[in-house]
């Protein structure tokens, strides 16, 4: 494999300067009228090799090995475990998982790894696992990244799965970037739809992309497994069947696998995980239209009249209106709850895409044309500091 650089051809350069004003990272000088390129600032983006009128820069990437694909089966779920229970998110990949392996006619496998887990295995068949590949080991009863990592890399080696799915939560994704990393594959991010193209036995991997604005497909044709993580609530858990059977697997791996360097000490609960947005039936969210931190007051009772969670527009929490742990939309929660209340947010893409999937979506707004009642199963156009007293009047009434 070359190894990656850019190199100017003097004898084609005629100093013209249009790679320097290509360059977005300032890379470029002129030396003697010829061009010369920092390669500490360089990021190989190609900018000045597409500028370059003389074709005098040249550009060269490592080219990984492609992988003979035709070895792979199944479909991968890691089970991500939270305070020592199965994660959700892990039972809604093993439900997506069903219908992805129905259409490769391969079976779902439940990456299972930790410390005296062996009596969840069943529960991970109930809800969708044809197969459980378990790991025990003392040293795995916590999550740290590179021994999870290193033991699903000879797990992955060893089996050839064709698809690889975690959440995309803090432990799926530093997870899998270093399993994709190891193993030389493609990994698609904070996936919002998962698909098998199904006559080249493809995945397709659905997110949003440039801002939310459009949504881009991605597929892997070159290299296994294909991998992917999905958000929290976007896809849909199975209920258990109790008569499903399933093939319990123990691994016992030996070699290194337990990188001795790190240790676990204690796990302090992100601050942010105490606004439980992700489980609530009902959320109550508050935006711009708020006009001032202190009317979130509005949004809280109304919340409580609801035993509903409180949830925000990013507008809101760059505000600094209420912290980021409440921000629903591609940079904050994905949430599905059954009643999304969104009151004086005016329904941008990026909003949207964290809210689309609630049951029923009630919109507050005093712009009968915002965005948000597009989407609304139910609208009220007015001022949102005289609906919600009247609503709150009304729910306590009741
Ligand atoms: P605005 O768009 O300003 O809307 C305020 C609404 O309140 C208006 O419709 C107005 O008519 C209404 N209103 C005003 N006064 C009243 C009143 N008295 N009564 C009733 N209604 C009233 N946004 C998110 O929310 N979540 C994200 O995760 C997110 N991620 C992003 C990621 C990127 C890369 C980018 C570029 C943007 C992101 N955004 C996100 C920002 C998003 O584009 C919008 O700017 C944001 O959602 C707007 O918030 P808002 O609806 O509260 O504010
Ligand atoms: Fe600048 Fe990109 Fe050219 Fe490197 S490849 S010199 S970063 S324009
Ligand atoms: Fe040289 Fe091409 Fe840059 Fe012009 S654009 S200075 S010819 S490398």
């Amino acid at each position: 494999m070359k190894e990656k650089g850019i190199k100017v051809i003097k004898e084609k350069c005629v100093g013209c300067g249009a790679c320097i004003k290509a360059c977005p990272f300032g890379a470029v000088t002129l030396e003697s009228k010829i061009a010369v390129i920092d390669l500490d600032k360089c990021t190989l983006c190609g900018a000045c090799k597409e500028a370059c009128p003389f074709g005098a820069i040249v550009i060269y990437k490592p080219q990984g090995v492609k992988t003979d694909v035709s070895g792979y089966k199944n479909v991968w779920v890691f089970i991500e475990r939270e305070e020592q229970k199965i994660a959700s998110v892990s039972f809604e990949l093993l439900g997506k998982a069903r219908v992805l392996a129905g259409d490769l006619k391969s079976k779902v496998v439940a990456v299972f790894l930790g410390s005296d887990i062996k009596k969840d295995t069943q529960e991970l068949i109930y809800k969708g696992a044809d197969e459980v590949i378990l790991v025990e080991k003392k040293e795995l009863g916590h999550f740290i990244a590179e021994n999870y990592a290193n033991t699903i890399v000879r797990l992955i080696q060893k089996y050839k799965p064709e698809i690889v799915l975690a959440g995309a939560t803090t432990t799926g994704r530093s997870l899998v970037s270093r399993i994709a990393v190891k193993i030389r594959t493609g990994l698609t991010a904070d996936c919002t739809g998962l698909d098998i193209d199904k006559e080249k036995k493809l995945l397709i991997q659905t997110r949003p992309a440039f801002g939310g604005n459009i949504m881009a497909q991605i597929i892997t044709p070159n290299y296994r497994p294909q991998m992917a993580t999905v958000r929290h609530k976007v896809m849909k858990e199975l209920p258990p069947d109790k008569n499903r059977e399933g093939k319990v697997i123990e691994e016992v791996l030996d070699g290194k696998i337990i990188d001795d360097r790190i240790e676990f000490v204690k796990f302090i609960k992100e601050e942010s995980y105490k606004v439980n947005l992700a489980d609530a039936d009902i959320i109550v969210s508050g935006g711009r239209g708020l006009g001032e931190p202190k009317n979130f007051s509005l949004i809280r009772e109304l919340a409580a009249a609801l035993n509903a969670a409180v949830g925000a527009s990013r507008a809101a929490v760059d505000a600094g209106w209420i912290p980021y742990s409440h921000q629903v939309g591609q940079t904050g929660r994905t949430v599905a709850p059954k009643i999304y209340i969104a009151c004086g947010i005016s329904g941008q893409i990026q909003h949207l895409v964290g809210m689309q999937s609630s049951k029923i979506i009630v919109a507050i707004n005093k712009d009968p044309d915002a965005p948000i009642f597009k989407i609304a199963n139910y609208g009220i156009v007015g001022d949102l500091f005289k609906v919600i007293p009247l609503l709150v009047e009304k729910i306590k009434s009741k």
